[in-house]
């Protein structure tokens, strides 16, 4: 017999909620969610994907173990034995740094998957870890650590309320607005627009998103900063830094201006 669930999405930040339906344990619809008070029914590809990953017949469903180079189903006893047979030997003639880990978006979106790793990962004593982050969004931590002294302190813009938005090397009708947290941008640019508000994108590429843009400069590769200190230059000297509320958070504006 069929039932409904409703949950969240766990690919990615924008967390859309999903209408999923349920046959006898598989997966055989995946729907947006209309009621979903943030995502408002929108889903990406990946969300409406779900039906076909569960039955994809290449999913893992327990664990295998290469034997005389096939993998071979086995149990989860013998696949840790594996496991430790396999990495000893290469962290004592290497040390750990030899071993790497990669994690991907559903990692950091289910509790386990969440806790799981942390553990893992100190137990290994590595530093040779590599995520989906530092693929795509590596310079957001590192600049959140040095301006706010947190690099997973990200802050993410007010989409619904915003009247100009500046987007610097971001294609968010790609990414879905993925570390925004803001499933359907589509449909919240086109409410910026139609407000009245503009879209400005600084991207060496035409994107998808830069098509759509108010404005668009195409800054050549590597001169973003450039471009950012020169929208500081014109702050300073033209006196337009007004920091209001954030005054008592904010330092070294008197070292920008000199600089
Ligand atoms: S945008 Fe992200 S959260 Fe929404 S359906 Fe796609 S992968 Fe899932």
């Amino acid at each position: 017999m069929s039932r409904t669930a409703l949950r969240i999405c766990p690919l990615c930040e924008a967390t859309c909620g999903l209408t999923l339906t349920l046959d006898e344990g598989r997966v055989t619809g995946a729907r947006g969610d209309r009621d979903d008070v943030f995502s408002k029914g929108f889903i990406c590809p990946k969300g409406a994907a779900f039906p076909a990953v569960d039955a994809d017949p290449d999913r893992l469903r327990g664990p295998l173990v290469r034997v005389d180079g096939e993998l071979r189903e086995a149990s989860w006893e013998e696949a840790f034995d594996a496991v430790a047979a396999g990495i000893r030997p290469v962290v004592e003639r290497h040390g750990p740094d030899a071993v790497g880990v990669v994690l991907g978006n559903p990692n950091v979106h289910t509790v386990a998957g969440a806790l799981y790793p942390p553990v893992l990962i100190a137990g290994l004593g590595t530093r040779s870890l590599f995520t989906a982050s530092t693929v795509d969004q590596m310079p957001k931590h590192v600049s959140s650590g040095l301006l706010f002294g947190d690099a997973n302190a990200i802050p993410v813009p007010d989409l619904d309320r915003t009247d100009h938005l500046l987007l610097i090397g971001a294609n968010p009708l790609e990414s879905n607005g993925s570390l925004c947290t803001a499933p359907d941008f589509p449909g919240r640019l086109r409410a910026l627009r139609a407000r009245g508000g503009t879209l400005t994108v600084v991207d060496p590429r035409r994107t998808r998103t830069a098509r759509l843009a108010d404005r668009h400069i195409a800054v050549r590769p590597g001169t973003d900063a450039l471009l950012l200190a020169a929208m500081a230059s014109v702050l300073v000297e033209e006196h337009l830094v007004d920091l209001g509320d954030c005054a008592p958070h904010v330092q070294g504006i008197a070292e920008l201006a000199d600089a």
